[in-house]
């Protein structure tokens, strides 16, 4: 019998022991902290995994109490915790922030049960898991979300998101300022009523474009109307606000281009104006060509006829007249001959603007145009005692109209005599090259100011342009020079060293004997 007992004894302190083994084995080895307090919040166990956590060794744990290692705010919460749970409240498992041996903070979260010894409670036991990476993380997404508000509510530009039925979910300051709304104005109203209704269409596109997940790079303008009801401009980019795969609103940012947009519509009120302008200028000079054409016509016929009668009377083919009627007579057929000239200058001037100048091309004689015009100006010359000076090769024909190259040289010798006093000089050199004829004619006349060699071939310049001027024109002469030369292909150009003045002529050679492909 007594056998009997001790080997029952024996087998259930076997038992016990292997039981205590199995408990130890998973207490050490277990995946989170366990440990034992005494009800003084004295640490009477810790496992491996706890020891780890808290960075120091098994002997400076136990017998450690609770609050060298939690913050003083995490040891408030676990006092008031024990008493709720000893007064039968229960909880769930607690957030304490602790304090590693090196000053570390960590975070755990804790489960405790009471150990008790029949009714009395001697301790608690509890089971830690280290949730301090989880903590880390949350507190860098609560930061990152405060940054991203911060950015978002201060930002330049006019931010918003909408959900996908085009309700305000949010606008920054930025966008309130566009829309001279409040945020309680505008957050819960619907897009319609901040836009036109080309622009709210032109929304409504985009939403569907997202929804069908169309990448949607360019921006888009809207116009929109804002609490006051005045319109304003954005240039918008939009981006789809995903929660997982489905799209649950748009994000927008915007860029205020009113005052853009307004300068571009004054701008284009501008041209259109500019253009009318334009047209009414073009309709005018048309009106005014044509005038011209006309009076001219209308003044050179008589006057033509007026010259031809003077000159029968002159030549005495009507009969004799005396010295007196003669020398009235010369001065009529002077100033005739000036006033057809000034009229034909303003014909052709017309003439020119309007495409008119019908040009007669054919093979030209330089060398008979400048033996006919200086026999020509050679009274007038005399008449100012100017010599006249030839240095005149045989030049080869050119292609060219006869009538206005000769009207061209006759007005350079006629300027040449005009603007060179008595006993002057003329000198006319004429020569070729490989490719050009080359005429000029000098003379030791007034000259021309270095800064005034090209305005003189412009319409109606004259270098002395005052009321009290010298010298009588209109200053067209060299503009139609100009233009005949320029529709020969050829150059006219005037030079001066102050002591008279040389215009030059370039013509091109014929390249072949039919001239016709020279032109
Ligand atoms: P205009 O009939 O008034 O002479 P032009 O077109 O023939 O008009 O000449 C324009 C201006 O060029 C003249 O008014 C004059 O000032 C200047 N000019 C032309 N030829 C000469 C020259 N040989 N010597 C000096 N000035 C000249």
């Amino acid at each position: 019998m007594v056998t009997k007992d001790i080997s029952e004894k024996k087998k259930l302190e076997i038992s016990l022991k292997d039981s205590e083994a199995k408990y130890r084995d998973l207490f050490e080895n277990a995946q989170d902290a366990m440990y034992t307090l005494d009800m003084n919040g004295t640490f009477l166990a810790m496992n491996n995994v706890g020891i780890d956590a808290l960075g120091a060794t098994k002997d400076e744990i136990i017998g450690s109490n609770l609050s060298e290692w939690l913050t003083p705010e995490s040891m408030e919460i676990a006092r008031k915790r024990l008493k709720e749970y000893s007064n039968g409240i229960h909880k769930g498992p607690m957030v304490y922030e602790m304090v590693r041996k090196d000053g570390e903070h960590i975070w755990v979260e804790v489960k405790n049960r009471f150990i008790r010894d029949g009714e009395r409670i001697t301790g608690t036991h509890g089971i830690a898991r280290d949730i301090t990476e989880k903590i880390r993380l949350e507190h860098q997404l609560k930061e990152s979300e405060a940054r991203y508000r911060d950015l978002f509510e201060n930002a330049d530009y006019p931010m918003y998101t909408i959900d996908m039925n085009g309700i305000f979910q949010s606008i920054n300051n930025a966008g309130c300022r566009i829309l001279e709304a409040g945020k309680e104005k505008i957050i819960g109203t619907h897009i319609v009523n901040w836009l036109t209704p080309e622009s709210l269409e032109s929304a409504k596109q985009r939403i569907k474009k997202h929804l069908s997940s169309v990448s949607i790079e360019e921006p888009v303008i809207y116009e929109l109307v804002c609490n006051n009801g005045e319109h304003r401009w954005a240039e918008i980019r939009t981006r789809p606000i995903k929660e997982g795969n489905r799209i649950t609103g748009i994000h927008g940012i915007g860029r205020d281009i009113t005052e853009k947009i307004k300068l571009e519509q004054k701008l284009k009120d501008y041209r259109v104006k500019l253009e009318r302008s334009y047209e009414e200028l073009l309709e005018a000079d048309n009106v005014k060509t044509e005038f011209i054409s006309n009076i001219t016509h209308e003044l050179l016929t008589p006057l033509t006829s007026i010259r031809g009668f003077v000159e029968l009377l002159d030549d005495e083919t009507m009969g004799k007249v005396n010295v007196e009627q003669k020398k009235s007579l010369e001065i009529i057929l002077r100033n005739s001959d000036r006033l057809i000239k000034l009229i034909k200058e303003l014909l052709d001037t017309s003439n020119l603007e309007n495409n008119k100048l019908g040009l007669q091309f054919g093979l030209v004689s330089l060398n008979s145009i400048l033996s006919k015009t200086i026999q020509d100006i050679h009274p007038q010359a005399n008449d100012k005692q100017i010599i006249i000076i030839k240095d005149i090769q045989q030049l080869p024909e050119i292609w060219g109209d006869e009538e206005r190259l000769l009207q061209v040289i006759m007005n350079l010798l006629i300027n040449a005599i005009k603007f060179t006093p008595h006993t002057g000089k003329i000198t006319i050199k004429a020569k070729e090259d490989s490719e050009h004829v080359k005429i000029s004619i000098s003379d030791t006349g007034i000259g021309i100011p270095a800064d005034k060699l090209n305005s003189i071939f412009e319409r109606f310049y004259q270098v002395d342009g005052s009321a009290k001027r010298k010298y009588g024109g209109a200053g067209l002469g060299l503009s139609i020079c100009k233009s005949i030369i320029d529709k020969h292909y050829g150059k006219i150009w005037a030079q001066s060293d102050g002591k008279g003045s040389t215009f030059h002529i370039l013509l091109p050679k014929l390249k072949n004997k039919e001239g016709e492909n020279n032109v």
